[in-house]
């Protein structure tokens, strides 16, 4: 599968407590489901997923429902993903689904916080899926691991565990430096988890912080349209939500592969993603010269 959603689950202290004021559950786009999981738990993940759609705000509203399945061992989830030996996984996000391993299982005496977070790492995700493609195409539009794990971590706040610009710089220096973190994200995710997240998330924040958070929801926008104009003219034009959309960007999908991000990114940010990596990797490296921050 193309698009992935791994997330170290590590504890945290949230204040104020993101649970203090819970939305109507009237409200809710989430239906929590799972096989042996008691009812208590599937309402605390119902509540902390309300409360974590508020982070996803900040980019706009999901357009679809999702589900949200709970597994009640980490090897119920790594079996419904198709995985084995990830030991960090916690969930795994698709278009309008989430898998989640029972929070009872994270290890923590009070599981809500960590799971408010996973929660908002992963429904950003879904919300980048919703708005970039289809219930067909979503997995289909290459994103660079950089950028959607950098867009979930930075959405969810995991800043506080990403280190800073000097200690993801010296770590980079020290042991990967034939590796571009941007462009060669997968793969220093698979020998340096860590660092390849703390990369990506540095990466988005300087991305927000360059060209605004407008920018980078266009950028999305962008990508849809690019997928459809893949497929024609027609298509091109067309509102995301229409069936014709879906349908033509169906069909264009797998012909398009990393280009309407591509694209889209070198239109709407001014620069190719290669300069942007290229810039964002120097400017890693003289951190790492420089005098720790505080
Ligand atoms: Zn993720």
């Amino acid at each position: 599968m193309a698009a992935l959603a791994l997330l170290l689950c590590h504890c945290r202290s949230i204040s104020p407590s993101p649970l203090s004021a819970q939305p109507s559950p009237a409200a809710s786009p989430f239906t929590v489901l799972g096989e042996g999981i008691g009812s208590a738990v599937l309402d605390e993940v119902r509540l902390a997923a309300l409360s974590a759609q508020r982070d996803v705000e900040v980019w706009g509203e999901l357009t679809a429902p999702v589900l949200i399945y709970v597994h009640p061992s980490h090897r119920a989830l790594e079996r419904e993903v198709g995985l084995g030996d990830v030991p960090w996984l916690r969930a795994w996000a698709q278009y309008d689904r989430i898998d989640l391993q029972s929070p009872t299982t994270f290890g923590h005496r009070d599981y809500r916080p960590p799971l408010r977070e996973l929660l908002g790492h992963e429904l950003t995700h879904v919300f980048m899926y919703q708005r970039i493609g289809t219930r067909e195409t979503w997995n289909r539009i290459g994103i660079p691991f950089w950028f959607r794990e950098g867009m979930a971590s930075w959405t969810s706040h995991q800043g506080y565990r990403r280190g800073n610009l000097f200690t993801v710089g010296r770590r980079l220096q020290a042991r990967h430096q034939l590796i571009d973190p941007l462009l060669e994200g997968e793969l220093l995710n698979r020998i340096d988890q860590p660092l390849a997240y703390a990369a990506a998330h540095w990466a988005f924040d300087r991305l927000v912080v360059e060209v605004g958070e407008a920018a980078v929801l266009e950028l999305l926008d962008d990508i849809r349209l690019e997928v459809a104009a893949m497929a024609g003219p027609a298509s091109a034009s067309s509102a995301p939500s229409t069936a014709s959309a879906e349908g033509a960007a169906g069909d264009a999908a797998p012909r398009t592969a990393d280009r309407p991000f591509a694209r889209a990114f070198a239109r709407r940010i001014g620069m190719s993603e290669a300069e942007f990596a290229t810039s964002y990797r120097q400017s890693l490296l003289a951190a790492a010269a420089s005098q720790p921050s505080s």
